[in-house]
């Protein structure tokens, strides 16, 4: 095998055992295996999360049914660690009614506070299926957005004349 990199953890068996495609694309300190690109059962990804990364199981249910992604506006939470340690919430979409995983949606910090505790129910009205209450949230939390940067456009070069913002160009 002189076509494996030399900087390889592990004894050279291991090395020896892994697949062609490995070559390349392994990270150095993944000793796990779970750097990516690295392949895996099916079963694998899971496990690793679950036994050494600190996730419950139905917190990963609610990230893998959302690709990462905010349900609200599609914010990639995956894209940097300040967003992935502490820009991602589980955000309950009706406020109050459990933790059921259909009540849950992943969220990003600004879609759960613009939500907050707003119910997408009217009084009388049936629940609708998850997917209807997302979607009001979604047009709800736009709407919201569309007023902030209205307030945002006006404060900027309010606070960039009183130069507390110059950088802010
Ligand atoms: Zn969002």
């Amino acid at each position: 095998m002189s076509d494996f990199p030399a900087n390889l953890p592990g004894k050279p068996e291991r090395a020896r055992a892994r697949p062609a495609a490995y070559n390349g694309r392994y990270a150095a300190g993944a000793a796990r295996g779970h750097a990516r690109g690295v392949i895996m059962t099916p079963e694998q990804p899971e496990a690793e999360l679950t036994q050494h990364h600190g996730w419950d199981a139905r917190t990963l249910k609610v990230w893998v049914r959302a690709q990462g992604r905010c349900e609200y506006c599609d914010a990639d939470l995956l894209g940097s660690a300040s967003v992935y340690f502490h820009g991602a919430h589980i955000d309950h979409i009706v406020p109050g009614t459990g933790n059921d995983l259909d009540n849950l949606a992943l969220s990003c910090v600004a879609c759960n506070r613009i939500k907050r505790r707003k119910m997408f129910v009217a009084a009388g009205e049936v629940p609708p299926e998850r997917k209807t209450l997302i979607e009001r949230a979604q047009r709800y939390i736009g709407e919201r957005r569309v007023r902030d940067e209205g307030l945002r456009q006006i404060a900027r070069p309010l606070l960039i004349a009183c130069d507390i913002a110059e950088r802010a160009v």
